[in-house]
C-alpha cells in the first residue's frame, strides 16, 4: 500500500485529505508543522512514498522543508501546495526541490492524479537504480547525464536532479533537434491533459539551463523557440 505524508497545519484540510486518500487506498499520516514532517522523514526514509507539502506552515515553511530534505539527499517525491494568488511561490517551490505543485484550492481528483504520476516515476527510478539493470547514461558536449543516479555532470560540477527535472531532460533528449511545445511537455512529462498553467515549464527550463549551460543567459543547448516552446540540441551550431 502506498503511503502519503500530508504536511498541513489547517486541520480541516489535512483531515479531509486523509479521509479522501484513505478512501483511495493510501496509508496517510499528517504532520502539522514542518519540523514534525522533517522528524518523521528523517526517522525512516522508506516509510513514505510521497509528500504533500503545504507552503504555508507555522514555523519552518514548506520551502524550508523541501530544501532540507534535498540537502539531506532525501529525494522522496514532493507535491507542493501553493496559494493561488502567489504564482511566484511556484518557482520558489521548484527551486527548493519540489517535484510538482498544485495551487489551492484544488480538485481532489487532480491531486490524486498528480500523486499517482509522482509515485509512478519514482518507481521507475527505483527500478532503474537496481543493480541488475544496465546504466542509463548520456554524454554530450562535455556533459554527462546519469538517469539512473539522477545526476548531471558538467565540467567539475555535479548536480543531483529531481525526478521531474530528469523526466523533462529525458523528454527533451528524446526529441533532440525538434521544437516541442509547453503543452506537449506538460502532457508527456507531467501527464497533464487539462488546461494548466504552463509557466511551471519555464521555471524548469531556467533550472535546467543553470545546470547545463556555460552561460544560462545565452543557451547553446536548451533553446527558446518563440511562439512554440523549446528545442534541445546536443551539438550547438557554430
Ligand atoms: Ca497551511
Amino acid at each position: 500500500m502506498n503511503s502519503v505524508l500530508v504536511v498541513e497545519d489547517e486541520i480541516h484540510l489535512a483531515e479531509g485529505l486523509r479521509f479522501n486518500l484513505e478512501a483511495e487506498g493510501y496509508r496517510v499520516e499528517v504532520a502539522a508543522t514542518g519540523e514534525m514532517a522533517l522528524e518523521l522523514l528523517h526517522q525512516n526514509r522508506d516509510k513514505f512514498d510521497v509528500v504533500v507539502l503545504d507552503v504555508m506552515l507555522p514555523g519552518q515553511d514548506g520551502f524550508f522543508v523541501a530544501a532540507e530534505l534535498r540537502q539531506a539527499e532525501n529525494f522522496i517525491p514532493i507535491l507542493m501546495l501553493t496559494a493561488r494568488n502567489r504564482p511566484e511561490d511556484v518557482l520558489r517551490g521548484f527551486e527548493s526541490g519540489a517535484d510538482d505543485y498544485l495551487a489551492k484550492p484544488f480538485e481532489l481528483s487532480i491531486l490524486i492524479a498528480r500523486l499517482r504520476g509522482l509515485m509512478r516515476r519514482s518507481e521507475w527510478a527505483k527500478r532503474e537504480r537496481a543493480p541488475q539493470t544496465t546504466s542509463d547514461i548520456i554524454t554530450f558536449a562535455g556533459k554527462t547525464i546519469d538517469f539512473s543516479a539522477l545526476e548531471l555532470k558538467a565540467g567539475d560540477r555535479t548536480v543531483r536532479l529531481t525526478l521531474m527535472e530528469a523526466d523533462l531532460l529525458r523528454y527533451l533528449l528524446q526529441h533532440e533537434g525538434q521544437s516541442v511545445s509547453r503543452k506537449a511537455m506538460l502532457e508527456a512529462v507531467w501527464g497533464l491533459h487539462e488546461d494548466t498553467d504552463t509557466r511551471a515549464i519555464d521555471n524548469f527550463i531556467v533550472r535546467l539551463r543553470k545546470y547545463l549551460e556555460d552561460n544560462p543567459a545565452q543557451p547553446q543547448h536548451l533553446l527558446t523557440v518563440r511562439g512554440i516552446g523549446y528545442r534541445f540540441v546536443t551539438t550547438p551550431s557554430a
